[in-house]
């Protein structure tokens, strides 16, 4: 079966691996602080904490923007459950609001009328790689008083007016996740330009501990001594995994431009087949693509999803809208709400999309579907 999506290792990223594993750390070593100090380069400039998954990424984000019970968290339900979910684990009331009806993100205005005064956080996600409209949302978080988060799981590398993700929000979630462009196996980090919630970010990735005496309350016992001042978690990524990640960091250049002609004909070879429409992009967006998402029109989607399959060809439906799942169901949640959101879902379809997806198999796609629909 032909995936919609899974990673590429060269020799490089095994021998990368290969180097830390008869080496001297295993975890916590140089390899991690080279990764981030790698990955700051592809968001700006703008410092990241590595952790373990783009889900722990989420949880450390929401935790360092001060997310609790009373607050409101205003988010897409075009996503997966993670960016939702993460939030409402600490006690937030989860504002789902709609998107975009082509893009399938956030759209502002649907933001502006959810924010209220409990509105700690608004959580966007850059959908299949393509940056959400960060002036519009800017402008909304702004004016709410909340901080902006960017679960960027979908675009590292991704431009927004010339200016990369990682910079466009307070806070930056990505997840190296093997069929995202970039992997670690399992694996995520958090950027932020505030010292204060990069700080917050980095504590609770590691049990919150503090080592510097000038910052410890009773620094006197001796080097040993280090204190805990707020609660937090092991989110920390090994050293190994690092590695790992610092190689394929080297490689993403060449993945967004693999991506890109993929994408580019995948466009070419579908515009003129019948009952299909393309991922549409706007013209403040230069994406790194992670998904191809098309929409089955005609009411199809099932019956191509279950042929393509047939055929050996693995699509995938990303997202069922958030709030469908029964956690949210249960808690009040009723469908409706985002019919954008439905709609798009109702319609979606992610076709393969891959750096070693090659030419010929990509033809064996299109001419699948394309047989499909016509
Ligand atoms: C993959 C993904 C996550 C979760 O990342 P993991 O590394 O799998 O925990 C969160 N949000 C979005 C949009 C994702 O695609």
């Amino acid at each position: 079966m032909l995936p919609y999506g899974r990673q590429s290792i060269a020799d490089d990223d095994v021998r990368a691996v290969a180097e830390v594993l008869r080496g001297d750390w295993l975890t916590t070593g140089p390899a991690v602080r080279a990764f981030e100090a790698e990955l700051a380069r592809w968001t700006g400039g703008v410092p990241c904490v590595s952790v373990t998954s783009g889900t722990a990424a989420l949880h450390v984000a929401y935790v360092a923007a001060g997310v609790k019970a009373g607050d409101d968290v205003v988010t897409t339900p075009m996503t997966f459950v993670a960016t939702a979910a993460t939030a409402a684990l600490l006690g937030a009331r989860v504002v789902f609001a709609d998107v975009e009806p082509d893009t399938a993100n956030l759209d502002p205005e649907a933001a502006r009328a959810a924010v209220t005064p409990r509105t700690r956080v608004i959580a966007a996600v850059d959908y299949a790689g393509h940056p959400a409209d960060h002036d519009g949302l800017r402008e909304v978080a702004d004016g709410a008083g909340a901080l902006l988060l960017d679960d960027a799981a979908h675009s590292i590398g991704s431009l927004h007016r010339g200016r990369p993700v990682g910079s466009l929000a307070d806070l930056t979630t990505f997840s190296f996740f093997p069929t995202k462009t970039v992997t670690t196996a399992e694996g995520g980090a958090v950027a932020a330009a505030d010292p204060g919630l990069l700080d917050r970010a980095a504590r609770f990735r590691n049990h919150g501990l503090v080592r510097e005496p000038a910052l410890q309350r009773d620094p006197g016992h001796g080097g040993w001594h280090q204190e805990v001042h707020t609660f937090g978690l092991n989110y920390r990524l090994p050293d190994v995994l690092c590695a790992l990640g610092l190689s394929q960091l080297r490689r993403l250049a060449q993945f967004r431009a693999r991506r890109a002609a993929l994408v580019a004909r995948y466009n070419a070879m579908l515009a003129q087949v019948p009952g299909l429409a393309l991922p549409p992009r706007r013209p403040y967006a230069d994406p790194s693509w992670h998904l191809y998402p098309v929409r089955v029109l005609g009411g199809r989607r099932r019956e191509v999803y279950d042929r393509m399959r047939e055929a050996g060809i693995g699509v995938q439906v990303n997202y069922i809208p958030a709030y469908w799942h029964p956690v949210f169901e249960d808690l009040g949640y009723r469908r409706g709400m985002c019919p954008n959101a439905e709609a798009y879902y109702a319609r979606q379809l992610s076709l393969p999309l891959y750096p070693d997806l090659t030419d010929t198999d990509q033809d064996r796609v299109v001419e699948t579907l394309t047989k499909i629909l016509r």
